[in-house]
C-alpha cells in the first residue's frame, strides 16, 4: 500500500494500516519529502515564536513502528501500470509500486495574479513558511528600531495580513503579540509605530463561527488596536508598498492566508475534480480509479452528515478520514469490513494570543479564557504524540513567564510557489 503524504491524513491511514494488516503479508510505504507531520493548527505559534518549530511536528518514527517513510514528492503516477515516480530533494528519481493507493498530498497557497503578490508575499502552510515569518518579522522590528527615518520605521513596523479566516486571524493576533512583546526590548521603536492591518474582500471575519463570535474575535482585534479592513482587495504589491482597493500602505509584509487549493499532483491525473479536490465517494474510492483512494485537504468527501456538501479541508477531517481510509483499504485486501465515511463536525478553536480564543465546541459558542483553555486543551489532546504534548505545554508555559527571543534562525526565504495563481472557476466556487 502506498500513502501519499505524512501530513494528517496520511500519518493516520497508514497508522490505520498498520493496526489492520499482517505484519508479515503487507508492506506499508508513506511517501513524502518530510519525515514528520506538521501539525498546522500550531503554525500561528510557530510563527510568534511561542513554540519551537520542531514542537509542531511529530516524527514519523515515533509515531509509526513498520510503515517504510521514503522521502521525496510523488511527481507522476500511473493508475494503468500502478506505479508512482518520486523525486528526491537531491533531483534523485525513484520508482514504486503499488497495489493500493491512498493519496493524501494535503494543499498549496493559493494566490490570485495580482502583480507582485508571489514575489512578495508570504505564506503560512508549512513549517519553513512559519519559521521564515517569523525572521522576517523579527528582522523588521530590528530594522525599524534602528533607522532615524520616522516615517521608515513605521513601514517596517507595518504588517499587512490578507485572510480573515482562522489562519489570518490567529496570525494577526499572535504576531500583534509578539511585536508588542519583542517591542519592551527595543530602545527606540514605540508601540504606537507598530500597525497591523487585516484585509479580507468578504463582509465578516471568520465566516465559519457565525456572526456572533465573528464580533466576539473583532472586539479581541480591536482592544489591541488591530485594523480590519473589509470587502477590500490586494490591487497590487511591491518592494515596501501593498497598494489596497482602499488606499495605499507602506509595509514591507504581506502575509498571504486567503485560501488553497488541493496539491497539484492530483490534477496531473486526469481524474474528475470537484472544486480542485479528487472526487471520492462516501469510502473515499477516487472515482474512475480501481484501488486508489483519496482523503484529506486533496479530497472532494461528501459530507454525509449535511447531505449535498462536502466535508471541509480541516485537522480533524483529515486525520479520521486517515483513519477510515486504512479500514477501508485493509477491507479491500480481505481483512475487515468497509465502512463509509461520517463524522460530525466537532467544531473549530482559533487561537487568539494566550486568554483569549472563540471557539466553538460541539455547537457551545465559547469566547475568552474559557475558549482559550478549551483551544489549547484541545490541541493538547489531538497531537498523536505524548512527548509532543509535553514539549508543546512546556513551551506555552515558558511563554508565559519569559520574554521572547529576538533571535533569528536565517533560514532563507522558501522560494515562491510554482503553482500560485488560481483559475478563474476556483477563484468563484472559493
Ligand atoms: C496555519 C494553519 C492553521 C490551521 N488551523 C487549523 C485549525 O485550527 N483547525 C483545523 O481543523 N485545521 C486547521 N488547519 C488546516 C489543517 O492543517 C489541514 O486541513 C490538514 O493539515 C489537512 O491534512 P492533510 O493530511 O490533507 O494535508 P497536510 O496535513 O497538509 O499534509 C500533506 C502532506 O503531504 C506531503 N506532500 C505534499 N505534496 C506531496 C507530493 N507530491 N508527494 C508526497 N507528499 C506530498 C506534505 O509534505 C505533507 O506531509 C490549519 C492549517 C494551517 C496551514
Amino acid at each position: 500500500v502506498l500513502v501519499v503524504g505524512s501530513g494528517f491524513g496520511g500519518f493516520h491511514a497508514a497508522r490505520e494500516l498498520e493496526r489492520r494488516l499482517p505484519a508479515d503479508g503487507a508492506d506499508i510505504v508513506l511517501a513524502s519529502p518530510d519525515d514528520h507531520l506538521t501539525y498546522g493548527p500550531l503554525l500561528p505559534n510557530v510563527a510568534a515564536g511561542v513554540l519551537e518549530p520542531r514542537h509542531a511536528t511529530v516524527a514519523l518514527h515515533s509515531g509509526l513502528r513498520r510503515t517504510r517513510h521514503v522521502a521525496g514528492a510523488v511527481e507522476e503516477l500511473d493508475l494503468v501500470d500502478r506505479t508512482a515516480v518520486l523525486r528526491g530533494a537531491d533531483g534523485s528519481t525513484r520508482y514504486l509500486a503499488w497495489d493500493r493507493l491512498v493519496l493524501a498530498p494535503g494543499a498549496v497557497t493559493r494566490m490570485p495574479p495580482v502583480p507582485g503578490l508571489a514575489d512578495h508575499a508570504f505564506s503560512l502552510k508549512t513549517l519553513a513558511d512559519a519559521v521564515t515569518l517569523r525572521d522576517h518579522v523579527v528582522g523588521q522590528l530590528d530594522r525599524a528600531d534602528a533607522t532615524e527615518d520616522p516615517a521608515l520605521r513605521r513601514a517596517h513596523a507595518t504588517f499587512v495580513l490578507v485572510g480573515a479566516g482562522y489562519t489570518g486571524l490567529e496570525a494577526a493576533a499572535q504576531l500583534w503579540l509578539f511585536a508588542h512583546r519583542a517591542q519592551a526590548q527595543l530602545s527606540r521603536l514605540q508601540a504606537r509605530d507598530i500597525r497591523f492591518v487585516l484585509v479580507d474582500v468578504a463582509d465578516q471575519i471568520l465566516p465559519q463561527l457565525g456572526s456572533f463570535l465573528g464580533r466576539r474575535a473583532r472586539a479581541v482585534l480591536r482592544r489591541r488596536g488591530i485594523e480590519v479592513l473589509l470587502r477590500t482587495t490586494v490591487e497590487r504589491v511591491d518592494a515596501g508598498v501593498v497598494q489596497l482597493s482602499s488606499g495605499r500602505v507602506e509595509s514591507h509584509t504581506l502575509v498571504w492566508a486567503a485560501g488553497v487549493t488541493a496539491e497539484p499532483v492530483v490534477g496531473r491525473l486526469g481524474l474528475p475534480l470537484t472544486r480542485g479536490r479528487l472526487h471520492v465517494d462516501e469510502n473515499l474510492r477516487v472515482t474512475g480509479a480501481g484501488g486508489v483512494f483519496a482523503i484529506g485537504d486533496a479530497a472532494a468527501v461528501p459530507d454525509l452528515t449535511q447531505p449535498g456538501r462536502l466535508t471541509p479541508p480541516t485537522a480533524q477531517h483529515a486525520e479520521r478520514q486517515g483513519r477510515a481510509v486504512g479500514r477501508n483499504v485493509a477491507a479491500s485486501l480481505g481483512f475487515g469490513t468497509q465502512r463509509r465515511y461520517r463524522h460530525r463536525d466537532l467544531g473549530l478553536v482559533v487561537d487568539l494570543g494566550p486568554w483569549a480564543a472563540v471557539a466553538r465546541p460541539l455547537g457551545i459558542p465559547l469566547w475568552s479564557v474559557p475558549a482559550a483553555l478549551v483551544t489549547r486543551g484541545y490541541h493538547l489532546l489531538a497531537l498523536p504524540s505524548v512527548s509532543g504534548r509535553a514539549r508543546v505545554l512546556l513551551d506555552w508555559l515558558l511563554d508565559l513567564v519569559s520574554r521572547p527571543q529576538l533571535t533569528r534562525v536565517g533560514w532563507p526565504r522558501p522560494p515562491a510557489p510554482t503553482h500560485p495563481t488560481a483559475t478563474p472557476a476556483e477563484e468563484s466556487a472559493a
